[in-house]
């Protein structure tokens, strides 16, 4: 699995250009092309970190989900980057000044772009129209991907397994010091994990300690957790109902 089906240039050479015209259609399909660029950068993004991300997870990763993910696990996200190389004796430095655009206002433009794809609402179908300037600036601000002195410093991901769906939960250093929980990325499961810091580490944990007559664990979720549930004993079978019970502090 490799980046190059993605043609990041091709994109944008399209919209530069689409963004010669000023006709709505123009404009809309410049918009499309520019978020086809931005799909293409974060696809070669992640594939560049392949080798520590489990790759069964990413190959069914959205555009929308992986420009999410990419930007809540980025610990340089919200950095300007400075690069100073200088001679042994530390003198005649060269400094690159490399000024990140954030994941997150990636993100945003991804949006912007996406929400000239659509149709205007009748409300404001009678002088519906795209602004050019703004497009022209977006243009501008998201070329500088393509530049060849992008200082990418790779990601360091991890994972460890859900307890609820068994499937590798990915994460980042950075994201477990700056978070409370994750949430589990398997669309169809999405129980959220807590995250507990020890000095050197850290645990995750989804489920309420609860036992069971029988002695075995109960699988019961803090994130699905709802009165009139009903949870069923994996080892005996027994089902039990999740009621209110409160009791009087004393
Ligand atoms: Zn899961
Ligand atoms: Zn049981």
């Amino acid at each position: 699995m490799d980046a190059k089906p993605y043609n990041k240039r091709r994109h944008l050479a399209c919209a530069k250009l689409l963004l010669k015209n000023s006709d709505l259609q123009s404009l809309r399909h410049a918009s499309l092309e520019l978020r086809y660029f931005l799909e293409a950068h974060v696809y070669e993004r992640l594939l560049k970190d392949a080798d520590q991300l489990p790759k069964s997870i990413i190959q069914k990763w959205e555009p929308n989900k992986a420009m999410k993910m990419l930007s809540m696990f980025d610990k340089l996200a919200d950095m300007d980057l400075k690069l100073t190389i200088t001679e042994h004796d530390g003198s005649s430095p060269i400094t690159i000044q490399y000024n990140n655009i954030k994941n997150s206002e990636l993100t945003k433009i991804y949006n912007t772009l996406g929400s000239y794809l659509h149709l205007p609402q009748p409300s404001k179908a009678q002088n519906y129209h795209i602004n050019k300037e703004k497009l022209l600036k977006i243009f501008d601000t998201i070329k500088t991907l393509i530049q060849g002195n992008l200082i990418i410093i790779k990601t360091n991901y991890d994972s460890f397994e859900c307890e609820s769906c068994h499937q590798p939960i990915l994460f980042t250093t950075w994201y477990v010091t700056n978070n409370e929980s994750i949430i589990c990325q398997n669309d169809s499961c999405k129980v959220e994990h807590f995250i507990e810091r020890y000095d050197g580490g850290c645990r995750f944990g989804s489920k309420i300690a609860c036992t069971c007559t029988c002695g075995a664990e109960l699988e019961i979720f803090h994130s699905q957790f709802k009165i009139g549930q009903i949870i069923k004993c994996s080892s005996c079978s027994v089902e039990y109902r999740v009621n209110p019970n409160l009791l009087p502090i004393d």
